[in-house]
């Protein structure tokens, strides 16, 4: 949903636009977390960064399984090279 003036620089957005006209911003890239802020109460100029970050990329942590997998793998490995080790 476009807001009716593009946050990012100020220009008005048409009501069906997907992006503004003027800067390219989009839900994507713009104006989704901007809009956020208008809805924020900010008692106080109180910034919660771990809430802003959780709020901001959802459910796409940054770990993802994989690193979880690596690292399971890496402890197979060096626990077989120790058993190797011991087994000489
Ligand atoms: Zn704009």
């Amino acid at each position: 949903m476009a807001p009716e003036f593009c946050p990012n620089c100020g220009v008005k957005v048409p009501p069906k636009a997907k992006a503004c006209p003027e800067c390219g911003a989009d839900e994507q890239t713009g104006w989704s977390g901007a809009a956020r802020y208008d809805h924020l109460d900010l008692p106080n100029g109180d910034f919660d960064y771990d809430d802003f970050v959780k709020q901001e990329f959802g459910g796409e942590k940054p770990i993802p399984r994989g690193v979880h997998w690596l690292w399971w793998l890496v402890a197979i490995a060096l626990a077989a090279g120790l058993l190797l080790f011991w087994w000489r």
